[in-house]
């Protein structure tokens, strides 16, 4: 039953995913999370790790989405500064808002890789479109309420996962 929220990849950060790896598997379009993932969760500007990530992504011709759910604005932002596409209240693990970016990279599930910080949104959402999942560590301990109690259940199911210890 916690097969579902199993990762294809675990990785410290985001800049900690090889992205040469990622086009030998075959992926061709990355799908990331912005809370905790590229951003901390009360920043607003990306690190220089996070930016240098993404522009070697763009070079290595892997189409990028950002994939939230949080609101409009903060995605809108983002993808201004990233110069790539955002997606916003994407009400992830439900398959809409992945659909949606699938549709914007013209891309299939299969040649796709999720890479986020939350097993019950990214991981499980990505696991049941058939994606290529990563599991980075979440940028800040500052979070959502709602997201931190989340965090309890997460941290049993990463456990018996055998992500952490
Ligand atoms: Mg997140």
């Amino acid at each position: 039953m916690f097969e579902r929220f199993r990762p294809d990849q675990v990785a410290p950060k985001l800049e900690d995913v090889d992205l040469g790896n990622l086009q030998k598997k075959g992926v061709r379009g990355i799908i990331c999370d912005i809370d905790n993932t590229l951003l901390p969760w009360d920043q607003e500007i990306p690190e220089e790790g996070v930016r240098e990530w993404v522009a070697e992504a763009k070079k290595l011709n892997f189409k990028v989405v950002l994939l939230s759910n949080a609101m409009p604005k903060r995605a809108r932002s983002l993808s201004k500064q990233l110069k790539i596409p955002a997606k916003a209240q994407a009400v992830k693990p439900r398959r809409k808002g992945f659909k949606g970016a699938l549709k914007e990279m013209e891309l299939e599930a299969r040649e796709v890789a999720v890479v986020g910080d939350q097993l019950f949104t990214d991981i499980w959402g990505g696991n049941r479109m058939g994606m290529y999942t990563i599991l980075v560590s979440p940028l800040a301990e500052k979070e959502f309420f709602s997201t931190k109690i989340l965090r309890f259940f997460e941290i049993k199911i990463k456990k018996k996962l055998g992500i952490i210890s």
